[in-house]
């Protein structure tokens, strides 16, 4: 649990952090750090449950407050029957965009100018169509 006002988080124990540290993560995005005590961390006995941190102590890393709640606001949404049918449209494109990028490597244009950057989606384009065609087939005779 945390609290923002006192700038401080409890853990599963009911332990108290000692340290609240604002700074940030390898990309340069804002981030907080929390520590726990080494004599709460090293005396208890669910320490190897909580951390694999050779340090006997716990250290939690999370979003400073506008971020972290506009993310658990956005999770709990998710929740939402509404919600739900609205992403039901959206799906769709989401895999194909994801399979676009991970699987055919669309994120990144091989060459130079746009006449062979465009070829390059329509071959990725007409792979994927492929793909999808190999897999659809592949389904249908399994049953
Ligand atoms: S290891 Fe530390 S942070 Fe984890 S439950 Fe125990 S006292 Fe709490």
């Amino acid at each position: 649990m945390i609290d923002w006002d006192r700038e401080q988080i409890t853990c599963p124990r009911g332990k108290v952090s000692v340290t609240w540290r604002a700074g940030r993560d390898e990309v340069g995005s804002p981030r907080i750090q929390a520590v726990f005590s080494r004599t709460d961390c090293g005396a208890c006995g669910v320490r190897k449950l909580c951390t694999s941190a050779k340090e006997k102590r716990r250290s939690v890393y999370f979003h400073p407050r506008p971020e972290y709640e506009a993310l658990n606001a956005a999770r709990a949404r998710m929740h939402d029957p509404a919600w739900k049918k609205r992403y039901y449209v959206r799906a769709g494109i989401e895999g194909t965009l994801s399979q676009g990028v991970r699987a055919l490597g669309m994120r990144r244009a091989r060459y130079l100018g746009l006449d062979k950057t465009g070829l390059q989606q329509a071959c990725s384009a007409a792979a994927m169509n492929a793909l999808r065609a190999v897999r659809w087939r592949a389904m249908a005779e399994s049953g």
